[in-house]
């Protein structure tokens, strides 16, 4: 096949494509809401027939004045009835459908907003973690409120289009049928080379989402409060604005090249529509100076070829706008049909059995980890390897290894974050795919590294861990008093329900340390069976961090306790230390057994106790030399 038959062809599949998408998107909308949708196609149609009913009205109203027929003045005012009848119901139709269609408007941007924040919500964290789902999703929820709806209306546009044009191509049809012949060829041929263009903006378009990423990034950094001190004091500012400013420019660029092909299409094609018309138009004028048309006529005539004409390049401007939008509609399809990689979500949809017991009703007694293993998807070599672990309620466990040795990473698989993994995971003994995995994250209560801070009052704060305690005060309080937040909660403006963070007005401004206890409060008030908490070090001082951390093995005495921790100090509280190195778990048992094992762990020891002598020899030499 030549490589022009080749891309006809390809051009052909695009269009019965557009085509196919844009029956999805009617099938959507009138799943949506029926009767809207069918006045709206209803109303199209019956605008399609406007122009060309008011031509014929006018024309046969000016035929009348100037045959002078034997019917009169009676005539007249019968056609001048009709015209003003046109012209009422013209007005009624417009109104309508600016009502009709707002509300679709509406309904459409509602239903498909929701649709997004569904399906966002159901994706796993890997997904999050794909730069290009990442980059779908930003498609997808950056043009739902508009996209959609531009394509619904260039659709019913369309129908209104061809119903005016081949109304009006009717009448020509009848008086010179070689004219409508060409400049439907005409038409075709202009059609072919605008979708051949936007075929080339779309990949443009599409190329561009990384850099569209990147600039978003950049205004993300030069105005959002977590960056700005230090956006300000490495003066960022003026570098990242030109990198902001050299992406604009680039699109800018490719932006302004395509424009001007658009333009020397459409301005070629539009000549060449124009000379047909203008010669028709002579035509007309010249069978009316020989009598052969009357006045009427030649005025229904040349309208018929300026509605004709305008209507073709109507149905062409909507067709390729149509296809335009149907490309963004396609990658929306694309996106709600995305398969998860949350294993919980996948559980749900793929209705895999759960064994009665592990449905509901149960509690985490012990966990046991055999042998699992973990990649990233993208990565080649994998974070956790053969891991072996078993926990027990009751029991507090310390987990220590360097930055990057996986520990983030092993709790994440612990807590159904991930799918993927190879070995098993057991709960009391069962795997855990035999039970309801959404059960079993309800059972765990976990504080990140990087916790959310919401700005939202101090009730949402630490009531989003049990939406179901969200109203009970006395429970958020408890929970407020074991991450020793509570005095601060208490002295706050509007106590629980005081506004936090500073995006939103009234809001009160909590430290570093203090957010972090309000994330650990959040995990406390969900009456969990496992308690995670992942590096409390990062915003605590050790005596706050050693305060906390004696507080949470008093609590987890009914519960297994999982802390993340760089501080042996801290380590040594728990009753079993895992220590991780490179993915691996090298050394496990109780800080006397770890010390006398004389591994990586007594090494880390030594370094974090030689640092404390150092410190205290150099303060006892500074206290001598001084005194
Ligand atoms: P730790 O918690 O011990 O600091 P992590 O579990 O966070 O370590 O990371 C272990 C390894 O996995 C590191 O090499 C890190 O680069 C890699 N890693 C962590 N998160 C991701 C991710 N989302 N995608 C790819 N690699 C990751």
């Amino acid at each position: 096949m030549s490589s022009v038959q080749e891309s006809t062809k390809l051009e052909v599949e695009s269009i019965w494509r557009s085509i196919r998408q844009g029956l999805k998107l009617f099938g959507l909308v009138f799943g949506m809401n029926k009767p809207y949708m069918v006045s709206s196609i209803f109303l199209h149609i019956v605008q399609g027939l406007m122009p060309v009913l008011t031509l014929i009205i006018m024309q046969n109203l000016l035929n009348s004045i100037v045959s002078s027929s034997p019917q009169g003045i009676s005539l007249i005012m019968l056609q001048f009835g009709l015209f003003i009848a046109i012209h009422v119901l013209k007005s009624v139709v417009t109104m309508s459908q600016s009502y009709v269609e707002g509300t679709l408007e509406a309904v459409l941007s509602k239903f498909l907003n929701i649709m997004i924040g569904e399906k966002s919500g159901s994706l796993g964290l890997a997904d999050y973690e794909n730069s290009e789902i990442n980059d779908q999703l930003k498609r997808a929820s950056q043009e739902a409120s508009y996209r959609p709806y531009q394509l619904y209306t260039q659709m019913a546009g369309i129908i209104s289009s061809l119903v005016t044009m081949l109304s009006s191509a009717t009448l020509l049809f009848l008086w010179k049928w070689w004219v409508v012949v060409i400049l439907f060829i005409i038409s075709l041929v202009s059609v072919y080379s605008i979708f051949k263009l936007n075929k080339e903006q779309f990949e443009i378009y599409m190329n561009r989402t990384p850099l569209y990423r990147e600039s978003w990034y950049m205004t993300y950094l030069l105005t959002n409060d977590r960056a700005v001190k230090e956006v300000k004091m490495f003066n960022l500012g003026p570098y990242l604005l030109k990198r902001y400013g050299a992406l604009l420019q680039r699109f800018f660029v490719e932006d302004r090249r395509i424009l001007g092909k658009r333009v020397r299409i459409t301005f070629l094609y539009s000549l060449l529509e124009l000379t047909v018309l203008l010669w028709v138009v002579w035509l007309a004028i010249r069978e009316t100076f020989e009598q052969k048309l009357l006045i009427g006529s030649l005025y229904g005539y040349i309208q018929a070829i300026m509605l004709t004409q305008s209507q073709m390049q109507a149905l062409i401007q909507g067709i390729v706008q149509f296809s335009q939008n149907n490309l963004y509609m396609e990658q929306l399809f694309l996106f709600l049909q995305l398969p998860t990689s949350d294993p919980v979500r996948r559980q749900q949809e793929q209705a895999l059995p759960i064994r009665p017991e592990c449905s509901t009703g149960f509690g985490i007694e012990q966990i046991s980890i055999e042998g699992v293993s973990f990649t990233y998807p993208g990565q080649t070599e994998p974070s956790i390897r053969d891991i072996h672990l078993t926990m027990d309620k009751g029991q507090t466990i310390a987990i220590v290894g360097k930055n990057g040795s996986g520990k983030s990473t092993l709790m994440k698989v612990l807590m159904q974050l991930y799918s993927d993994y190879s070995g098993v995971l057991k709960l009391n003994g069962r795997p855990v795919q035999d039970y309801d995995l959404e059960q079993i994250q309800e059972k765990i209560g976990v504080v990140f590294q990087d916790f959310m801070h919401y700005e939202m009052s101090a009730r949402h704060n630490i009531g989003f861990g049990s939406l179901e305690h969200m109203g009970q005060d006395e429970e958020l309080m408890h929970a407020a008093e074991y991450a020793a937040i509570d005095r601060i909660i208490t002295q706050l403006p509007q106590g629980l329900d005081t506004q936090l963070g500073k995006w939103f007005e009234d809001g009160y401004q909590l430290s570093g340390g203090q957010w972090q206890r309000v994330a650990i409060a959040r995990a406390f008030l969900r009456k969990a069976d496992v308690y995670i908490l992942d590096e409390p070090s990062s915003f605590l001082d050790p005596v706050a961090e050693r305060d906390l951390l004696v507080l949470f093995l008093d609590l987890m005495k009914d519960s297994i306790g999982i802390f993340i921790t760089h501080r042996i100090s801290s380590a040594r509280l728990a009753q079993k230390i895992v220590v991780m190195d490179n993915g691996l778990i090298v050394e496990q048992g109780t800080h006397r057994e770890l010390i006398l094992l004389d591994g990586l762990y007594a090494e880390m020891y030594r370094i974090q106790a030689s640092s404390f002598s150092e410190e205290d020899s150099l303060i006892e030499a500074g206290g001598r030399v001084s005194g």
